[in-house]
């Protein structure tokens, strides 16, 4: 039996192979694109393309495709196969470094958001050298950045490798101003942890509302949820335990370093967390787990739901994003250093973090905004909508020293100049546990919790990328100009620690009072849905920040405010659309086939002694009738809501109808089907209850 050490990365074109099966000068001409992001020629495209293809035929490829992340959020692909046509009759396998850098696939089935005009359809791939290639199936999948024929970013790539860019050009200049002269990069880095639910295929299949929006959209408590506080890292079933070893050996297979895994709180949730790389990379990895996650369950007769909020009444599922900076050099920029010099390079960059929180907080919540997230966010169970941080009280009072000019009561009693010899030396903060913190800081890299599981981290990083970049600039600015480097340096983290105290909070981000102190003392804002944080992607000192450091343009940033919206709206609506269904097709008519076998029952019984009360079987008709008809009542309204959503003069209308009456009246036909449940025997309820899905595997 071969070992993971032997096949790991084994269906990954990874450096190991272009370093076996390349001439030594292609391979260091492209390591210095992947590593310096120095141009490709041609020549060298040729000779990696026709590498590539031996590798893949090798291993069974047929085809190649260039895969790519349009704003739909999941990936997609077109095969094409290697053959070509020899005059013998036969065919020969091709594929050319021209193929490999560019693609051409018609743009118009993906969402643009009204960037392309719909005559030319084109948009075109570009190869992007620093996601290795990989096969998946039959196919070589050649990781792409997917734009519309004039240039514009229409996938979530693009402005990912700009935000990086943005970062590595201005971290690099602090790092120059501290005195490194070798450094040639900063890269951010992710460790996406994955939450996910598995429940059987076979129950799945008997509900219309995960099979149309991967959540249950009706469904009263059961008996028992998450409040025994058994799951969470509860021993594994056998059946998970078999799914996860598969998973992993695919993952693995893939080069994606699947690390931990573990139940989660709820019942039937679980968790994937992988060894954190660059945020390119840990998206595109995070995608594919995403995806082999849904193919592996399905061979194990499960199925894995990835939305945020599969079940009401117990936990949700998110992703923690936990997000560093370090240098080629293998140096973490967030990771307090052994010298005071150090530290007081790392306090320049925490506060360039900090900074960026504040001044972002906007794009970082609408970052994670999306129809299935909003019921998340808030929900005692994730973070709340209002973004704020957690230091941990050694770096909190460390700051409040520096912001106060006083010493520092911390191990050692200092002044806290942040001259060159009279920073303290502090240790890691690795204790604190605060989880109910949006933004924490811990230890060496922060943890942004906010993020749905079943979106991509693309958008999330892009801001948080692009905000630490804007605060790196100006600091860079400031102090390249400064006559006195150290004094300089002082006065600007003193003044960011007091500028930006108000986004930092220790206390319990789910407290109520935490809310009302965030928003009318601190001026926090709080944007608790989708409809209410997305238009302000076009603020001005967003549309200012992202198209200065070129991550967007200002067209890119429209149509994706417009894309975001709208996937908003058609999530709601198919929701909306599949509750009228189960409520008019199963849902009441269960209840009316009930009533009417109780009616039955209690004329048998009356037939057979006039005197009998049959109070059980009245008092249930009784309310059973009462329901059916509100039901009706409410079904109907909720189909005028959807009707109406075509009066909307736009899209951030429609979005404000969504969120206002149709979601409204959801919850509302909700209620009262949960209710009509409780009083309808089991076997007359048209599909598995919650009892049965959270508890069924
Ligand atoms: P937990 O939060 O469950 O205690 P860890 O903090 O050890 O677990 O790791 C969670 C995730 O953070 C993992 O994906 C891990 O690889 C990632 N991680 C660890 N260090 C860093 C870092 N410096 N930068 C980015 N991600 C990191
Ligand atoms: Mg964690």
């Amino acid at each position: 039996m071969s070992t993971v050490k032997d096949y790991f990365g084994c269906m990954v074109f990874d450096d190991r192979q272009m370093k076996a099966s390349l001439p030594a000068k292609v391979y260091n001409s492209l390591k210095k694109t992947i590593d310096e992001g120095a141009e490709l020629d041609l020549r060298v495209a040729n000779a990696v393309a026709e590498a590539m293809k031996e590798w893949a035929l090798e291993k069974g490829a047929t085809h190649y495709t260039h895969w790519f992340q349009p704003l739909t959020g999941i990936t997609a692909e077109k095969h094409d196969s290697f053959i070509e046509a020899a005059p013998d009759g036969g065919v020969i396998m091709e594929f050319s470094g021209k193929e490999l850098i560019k693609g051409e696939p018609d743009a118009s089935s993906f969402p643009t958001g009204g960037i392309r005009a719909t005559f030319e359809a084109r948009g075109y791939t570009t190869w992007d050298p620093t996601s290795y290639a990989f096969i998946k199936g039959k196919t070589l999948c050649i990781p792409t950045a997917f734009c519309a024929y004039g240039g514009q970013a229409l996938d979530k790539k693009t402005p990912l490798l700009r935000s990086m860019e943005a970062l590595n050009k201005q971290a690099l200049r602090i790092l120059r101003l501290f005195g490194n002269t070798t450094a040639k990069r900063v890269t951010s880095s992710v460790g996406p942890e994955q939450e996910y639910f598995l429940i059987t295929k076979e129950m799945y299949d008997k509900r219309l509302d995960l099979k149309m929006t991967g959540r249950t959209l009706f469904g009263s408590k059961p008996p028992k949820g998450q409040e025994m506080d058994d799951h969470y890292f509860g021993i594994i079933k056998p059946r998970v335990q078999a799914f996860m070893e598969d998973l992993n050996e695919e993952l693995w297979k893939l080069g994606i370093l699947a690390k931990a895994e573990h139940n989660e709180v709820a019942p039937s949730q679980h968790e994937l967390a992988p060894i954190y790389t660059t945020t390119n990379v840990g998206t595109d990895h995070n995608q594919l787990t995403m995806e082999i996650m849904q193919k592996t369950a399905i061979k194990h007769g499960l199925v894995c739901l990835l939305h945020e909020k599969p079940f009401a009444g117990v936990n949700g599922s998110g992703k923690h994003n936990n997000w560093s900076i370090g240098t080629d050099e293998g140096v973490n920029l967030l990771s307090p250093g052994e010298t005071p010099y150090e530290n007081a390079q790392f306090l320049l960059f925490l506060c360039a973090v900090i900074k960026a929180v504040d001044d972002y907080q906007d794009l970082l919540r609408l970052s994670v905004a999306t129809a299935g997230n909003d019921h998340r966010l808030g929900a005692n169970e994730a973070p709340p909508a209002v973004i704020s941080m957690f230091l941990g009280e050694e770096l909190d009072a460390v700051l409040e020293a520096i912001e106060k000019d006083q010493p520092y009561a911390g191990t050692e009693k200092m002044q806290m100049k942040l001259g060159v010899d009279t920073l303290p030396k502090f240790n890691r903060d690795t204790t604190d546990r605060n989880r109910t913190s949006p933004f924490a800081f811990t230890g060496n890299k922060f943890e942004f919790r906010m993020l749905g599981s079943s979106n991509s981290i693309a958008c999330a990083n892009i801001m948080l990328n692009a905000a630490v970049a804007e605060s790196l600039k100006i600091y860079a600015d400031r102090l390249e100009g400064a006559a006195d480097f150290e004094t300089a340096l002082h006065d600007m983290i003193k003044k960011t620690i007091k500028d930006h105290r108000r986004i930092i909070f220790n206390g319990n981000g789910y407290d109520d009072k935490w809310i009302e102190e965030a928003t009318k003392v601190r001026g926090l804002s709080n944007y608790r849905t989708t409809a209410d944080c997305m238009p302000h992607l076009l603020d001005e000192k967003n549309v200012k920040m992202l198209t200065g450091h070129k991550v967007f343009t200002l067209e890119e940033m429209k149509s994706r405010c417009e894309i975001m919206l709208e996937n908003y709206c058609k999530s709601v609506s198919i929701e909306a659309s599949t509750m009228v269904i189960m409520a008019k097709e199963q849902i009441i008519p269960a209840m009316a086939a009930y009533s009417k076998r109780l009616a039955e029952t209690a004329s048998a019984k009356l037939a057979i002694d006039s005197s009998i009360a049959c109070a059980y079987e009245k008092g249930i008709i009784k309310k059973l009738s009462g329901l059916c008809d509100e039901a009706m009542v409410k079904t109907d309204e909720l189909e005028q809501a959807i009707a109406e959503l075509d009066t909307a003069k736009d899209i951030v209308e429609e979005s404000v109808m969504i969120r206002d009456t149709v979601l409204v009246k959801m919850s509302e036909l909700r209620a009262l089907c949960d209710e009509g449940e409780k009083l309808t025997a089991k076997k007359y309820w048209p599909f598995p209850d919650y009892a049965d899905l959270l508890f069924g595997v």
